[in-house]
């Protein structure tokens, strides 16, 4: 259809077919960028504690989502020991090609905290994980770390 063109029926349908060029820049945000610093340099992961509602929350958010108290100073370092919130194994490539071999992928729950982090879980055979399975962060050695989600290597079982 050409951009010209008008529509004489209101169920009908206007496509147009290109390439529209864009640019973006992401960024983590401030929290994003402090949890993702601590993961490089310190080698564990920091949530942000809300003291009124007790509850710390990975990964650290700038404010509490149940009162909305500022937490940009109370981040915390939660280690790297959580279990598995829940997971699925991966039979498929993205492009529907079957995998050599499956591979797990996990919401862990990092103990004393809400939220989680979602990853690879490794060194586990997908019929030996269960949900409440207690795992470990298996991170890059420091001087290959950018600051980034592949920092992380894996979540290994850890009980
Ligand atoms: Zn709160």
């Amino acid at each position: 259809m050409a951009l010209t063109e008008r529509l004489k029926e209101t169920t009908q349908v206007g496509y147009w077919t290109g390439e529209i060029p864009l640019e973006y820049i992401y960024t983590y945000g401030r929290a994003g960028e402090a949890y993702f610093r601590n993961i490089m340099n310190k080698g564990s992961f920091l949530g942000a504690r809300c003291q009124k509602c007790e509850i710390t929350y990975v990964p650290p958010r700038t404010y509490c989502e149940k009162c909305f108290d500022r937490l940009e100073d109370s981040y915390v370092n939660v280690g790297t020991s959580g279990t598995v919130y829940t997971y699925t194994i991966l039979y498929k490539n993205l492009d529907g090609s079957h995998k050599k071999e499956p591979v797990i992928m996990a919401m862990v729950r990092l103990d004393g905290t809400e939220g989680g982090v979602v990853h690879y879980l490794g060194q586990v055979k997908p019929e030996e994980v269960s949900i409440g399975m207690k795992v470990q962060a298996v991170l890059l050695p420091k001087k290959q770390r950018k600051g980034g989600i592949t920092d992380i290597e894996y979540f290994k079982p850890s009980g």
